[in-house]
């Protein structure tokens, strides 16, 4: 296999890798044991520099792990930074993993992958699969949990009351439905509109982060704790930390209280107002075209 192609593998493998970590930590899960294991004394076949900011400083949530021994990488110190510069170099196209770059799959593929989906068991109890939604060029993408009674008869998100008070939520900000893309962590109705269960996410949704990296927002705002959770790696409720950019791959992210949680509590209509604030500020001191 040629370094590149070994590369790409390393960098999925770290990905995966990650996923499987924050989802065994959002079953609660602390410790990993893993058996003691020695690293031959080999180099490294991808520099740190490949594996991207948010891979290098994101720490998988292993509290402890069993001794690993490791037998020094033995680099003669003249050559060390030349060959670290020349990894560099050979590497530089995939560097690092962001979303930003990463836009190459369409909205089409993904839906055509996800088909008639029967991963989980949301499947059984649905009319049909609710994609996002919008457009596909969108600076803006709103994320929600899962579709309701009238997304699922309709296959679009976001069109029950909740919808349209996002709707009046989006034109306040001076925009046009038409001109942001909507989405959830989601794409079947849960029985009874329960929160879907972690499993349940972490099935569907790896398919809105392609969706993410295909559209490539600028700005995504995560409606509500699922949305929350399944985007970002916190464990903090919505109300600590709405109103506070974030970083996902790269791409800033916006949490704010649900829509429908506004119908239930309208004082909190103020706050999130407060938020969409700062995101229409922040897209306003962006360039009006895309480059
Ligand atoms: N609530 C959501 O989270 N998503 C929808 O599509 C509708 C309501």
């Amino acid at each position: 296999m040629d370094p590149s192609a070994k590369a790409t593998e390393l960098t999925e493998l770290l990905d995966q890798a990650r996923e499987c970590a924050r989802y065994l930590a959002e079953l609660g899960v602390e410790t990993i044991e893993t058996l003691a294991f020695t690293i031959p004394a080999v180099e490294p076949i991808v520099p740190t520099a490949l594996l991207g900011t948010d891979l290098r400083d994101r720490q998988l949530p292993t509290k402890t792990a069993a001794p690993v021994s490791r037998s020094p990488v033995v680099v003669p110190s003249r050559s060390r930074g030349a060959a670290q510069r020349s990894q560099d170099a050979l590497f530089a196209d995939l560097l690092p993993t962001p979303l930003t770059t990463a836009g190459t799959e369409t909205l089409e593929n993904i839906w055509r992958d996800i088909g008639d989906c029967t991963r989980c068991g949301l499947c059984e109890g649905r009319t049909q699969v609710v994609n996002t939604h919008g457009n596909p060029k969108a600076r803006l993408m709103f994320v929600g949990e899962a579709p309701g009674a009238d997304e699922d008869a309709q296959g679009k998100p976001f069109v029950g009351r909740a919808g349209q008070l996002l709707t009046r939520m989006i034109e306040a900000m001076g925009m046009k439905r038409e001109d942001v893309i909507i989405g959830n962590v989601n794409r079947c109705r849960p029985p009874g509109n329960r929160q879907p269960t972690l499993e349940e996410a972490a099935i569907c949704r790896p398919f809105l982060f392609r969706e993410i990296a295909a559209v490539q927002p600028d700005v995504i705002v995560v409606m509500g704790n699922t949305a929350l959770r399944n985007l970002l790696e916190m464990r903090e409720g919505i109300s600590r930390v709405r109103g506070q950019f974030r970083d996902f791959r790269g791409i800033k992210v916006m949490p704010t209280f649900h829509p429908a949680y506004l119908l239930r509590d309208p004082s909190k209509k103020r706050e999130t107002w407060e938020d969409l604030k700062k995101v229409r500020d922040y897209l306003d001191t962006l360039p009006p075209q895309r480059i």
